[in-house]
């Protein structure tokens, strides 16, 4: 079947989505680029079933093989975080969320989570977010000084708002976060602890980055980033509270699961497994702190909390003429695509933004090692500089496609043809 033929205005997108991502060097802190067989599992005749219910426990008939799929999902989840309970069959990273708060609070309960400028994401509480409006939701933001997270901070917080759940985990911090401290913050208050891994999974798994499991009451992630499976979401817990997260999940807040998704994070979490994973792991970090540090040696911008011990690090651009929004799409214009980014103690609209976010998943499953990184933050900071000079800036878009053709992902995707 040449689908092209028969659709081309949608194949020809698909193409040069392909295109873009050959091309472009990928710095979205939360994008990642999947393997072959995780995409053939997404792909696969799995979408056409349907499996309301649990393994074993199915509303639909002739769910034999969708149940050995969604268990071996289950128990490589399981095994990889070290978890007595997995449910895998969130829609979303979002969703994983929803269904955590709907099986341990009430509407109206007071959550207490990372504000959206220090880095949390928009379901810790944001008034935009279903978060924010069925929940009574405060937010925590960074120490201003060190710009890291500050414990007393969060503990003097919550005994004032009194959480009956404090949400852990973000979007753009760059630092090792310490669960611990966060155990001790709920229970001196009496909180539930949910910890949202959805950044730092894969590192997690790779066991370079401490393991929330079994410190929390129940951690979620999305599967797509750090952990380079499919888009989708994930929730670990204990025993105990098996029975009132799966029913939040299925009737609670979906239907039908994504079987194909939920195979497609069978194959990912069974890579994960693997020694490779956990070196895949490591070089992110390197080439994290490979570009942090030519950052940090430049007087253009810094870096948010003076560098980086994750796969992510924000820069702030305030002492440019750019704002954040600017950088970004002067970034786009050389093929290098990020996103614009709060600081901490934003002064700008979350339209503009002081920052842009920088993360290495991407690049380092392409093959970039630290000298590559160092060469990706020295074009970034060149075009920052010569941002008007557009013979300068062609100069660099060349540097860019060199680079990048350097460590092609053609290998990765099967070929699209192009009209
Ligand atoms: N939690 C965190 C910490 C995130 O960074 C994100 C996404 O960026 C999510 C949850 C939401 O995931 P999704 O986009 O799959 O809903």
């Amino acid at each position: 079947m040449n689908y092209q033929e028969q659709d081309p205005e949608l194949w020809n997108a698909i193409a040069k989505e392909q295109q873009r991502q050959e091309q472009n060097i990928e710095l979205i802190a939360s994008e990642n680029i999947v393997s072959p067989a995780v995409r053939a599992a997404q792909g696969s005749v799995l979408t056409n079933k349907y499996a309301e219910g649990y393994p074993g426990k199915r509303y639909y008939g002739g769910t034999e093989y969708i149940d050995v799929v969604e268990r071996l999902a289950i128990e490589r989840a399981k095994k990889l975080f070290n978890a007595e309970y997995a449910n895998v069959q969130p829609h979303s990273g979002s969703q994983a969320n929803q269904a955590v708060y709907a099986a341990f609070l009430n509407p109206g309960d007071t959550i207490l989570g990372m504000g959206l400028d220090a880095g949390g994401h928009l379901t810790h509480g944001a008034k935009v977010s279903f978060s924010g409006k069925i929940y009574n939701a405060y937010s925590y933001g960074l120490n201003p000084d060190t710009e890291l997270l500050d414990f007393d901070m969060i503990l003097e917080l919550a005994k004032q708002v009194k959480p009956k759940l404090i949400v852990a985990g973000a979007s753009a911090y760059s630092r090792i976060i310490d669960w611990t401290e966060f155990r001790k913050v709920a229970d001196a208050v009496g909180a539930y602890l949910m910890v949202d891994m959805a950044h730092v999974a894969g590192l997690v798994a790779a066991g370079v980055h401490p393991n929330p499991v079994g410190i929390a009451d129940v951690v979620t992630t999305t599967t797509h980033k750090t952990l380079r499976g499919p888009r989708g979401g994930l929730i670990l817990s204990q025993e105990k509270y098996a029975k009132q997260i799966n029913s939040a999940v299925f009737p609670g807040s979906q239907g039908g699961p994504l079987e194909h998704v939920i195979a497609a994070k069978a194959v990912a979490f069974g890579e994960d497994l693997k020694p490779e994973f956990t070196a895949y792991s490591k070089q992110i970090i390197k080439n994290a702190q490979a570009m942090a540090a030519v950052f940090e040696a430049s007087d253009t911008v810094r870096v948010i909390s003076g560098g980086t011990d994750n796969h992510l690090m924000t820069i702030d651009v305030s002492q440019t003429d750019l704002n954040g929004k600017q950088t970004q799409e002067l970034l786009d214009s050389i093929q290098i695509t990020t996103n614009k980014e709060a600081i901490p103690n934003e002064t700008l609209s979350p339209f503009k933004t002081s920052g842009v976010r920088l993360g290495t998943p991407a690049i380092t499953t392409r093959g970039f090692d630290e000298a590559d990184s160092q060469e990706v933050a020295k074009i970034i900071l060149a075009a920052i500089e010569n941002h008007e000079d557009e013979a300068k800036l062609e100069e660099l878009h060349q540097a860019v496609l060199k680079l990048s053709a350097k460590h092609s992902i053609t290998e990765f995707i099967e070929p699209v043809k192009f009209d």
